[in-house]
């Protein structure tokens, strides 16, 4: 007698099916003529113009295979933020090397540890990887240093901390978490997702670069997605220590980051003024929108990034706000993924688009007794 095999059709390993597929932020509201998209934090102005030239340009050559080793940008890294371009690692964003990173320290029989909520990428490439991913509880929907710490077990191999964290827009600050890197083993990976940095205000931040430099064990990642508004070209980076960039070399993809993304990117870092203008904005008007949203009678939670995390209380609430920022063609994003029903994440926008989320909310808690 043959076995009758398991079932016809190929089977994915079965952590893959406990995996709920990341939801982008929408884009689309039907009979609408003018869309405001809030729900991917992306910069509100647009490419840096210079970027936009670069691609063009570089779309002449799409014939040709980009720079595997992302040479000159590397390069263009290193000289802007002060790093060795030897220790810098491009990806086709750094949701990229958040994959390789899961896959390369994680993997079946270890855990990967973040905070009750933590990005969620971070569960998906983890539980991809075959790693179990235990969830710190916050506390102000901050991540807890000794809950964090308290988390890990002999299994764990990477902690991840965004800071600031999307989508609560909390900060943990540098004492706290050097007390987080203290309290980990030498061989457990801290990686620092600092994809929002440039909009961080609180003094004495740092995206991570010191504590790469003070030990073996700790990688930082950015993006091109966020500030510096080239989320469609698919760019970020890691710094890390030599042996871990290494791994990483090892085993993305050889031409992961295409050739019109790294002309884009590295004129994005030379267009002048870009980031000073984008941070004056986005300082100024998520501290007016966060207030006009207080007024409004909701709470916005304090942040560091370019969105809100603006509480409505209820769940009901929240999915009927969603549906009337819908009826005017706004688009935020629900955060039901996240274990906050009650609560949509609104992304900074240009001072007109503040303008129109907060008459949006005035005019729905209008509506609202109690
Ligand atoms: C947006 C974001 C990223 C960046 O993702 P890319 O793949 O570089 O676009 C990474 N981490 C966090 C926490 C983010 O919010």
């Amino acid at each position: 007698m043959t076995d009758a095999p398991k079932s016809a059709a190929p089977q994915p390993r079965p952590a893959v099916m406990t995996i709920d597929a990341y939801v982008p932020g929408g884009a689309k509201v039907a009979a609408v003529n003018r869309v405001l998209k809030l729900s991917a934090n992306e910069g509100p102005f647009g490419p840096p113009p210079s970027a936009r030239e670069a691609a063009a340009k570089a779309a002449a050559e799409m014939n040709r295979y980009p720079d595997g080793g992302s040479v000159e940008l590397r390069a263009a890294i290193g000289a802007r933020f002060g790093l060795d371009p030897a220790r810098i690692v491009c990806g086709t964003g750094s949701d990229e090397l958040i994959q390789h990173i899961c896959h390369i320290y994680g993997g079946p029989g270890t855990d990967i540890v973040m905070s009750m909520h933590g990005f969620t990428m971070y569960q998906i490439a983890g539980t991809y990887a075959g790693s179990r991913v235990l969830k710190a509880p916050e506390i102000n929907l901050t991540t807890h240093v000794d809950s964090m710490l308290g988390a890990v077990t002999p299994e764990t191999t990477i902690v991840f901390v965004a800071n600031p964290n999307n989508p609560t827009g909390s900060l943990l600050p540098e004492s706290e978490m050097q007390r987080l890197r203290d309290g980990l083993r030498p061989d457990i990976l801290l990686v620092l997702d600092s994809a929002y940095a440039e909009y961080v205000e609180a003094p004495g931040y740092n995206a991570g670069e010191r504590m790469v430099d003070e030990g073996e064990n700790t990688i930082m990642l950015r993006t091109f997605s966020k500030i510096f508004g080239l989320g469609g070209m698919r760019v970020g980076w890691g710094y890390g220590p030599p042996a871990i960039i290494d791994a990483i070399n090892r085993v993305r993809g050889v031409f992961n980051v295409n050739f019109i993304a790294q002309a884009a990117a590295v004129a994005a870092l030379a267009e002048p003024g870009w980031v000073e203008m984008n941070k004056a904005h986005n300082t100024l008007w998520r501290a007016k929108l966060s207030a006009a949203l207080e007024k409004a009678g909701v709470t916005a939670h304090p942040t560091e990034g370019n969105f809100i995390l603006t509480d409505f209380g209820t769940a009901e609430r929240a999915s009927a706000m969603d549906a009337f920022f819908k009826s005017r063609g706004i688009i935020v994003r629900g955060m039901g993924a996240y274990d906050l029903p009650h609560c949509l994440r609104i992304t900074v926008g240009t001072d007109e688009e503040c303008g129109l989320v907060a008459e949006a909310v005035s005019g729905f808690m209008a509506t609202q007794n109690g």
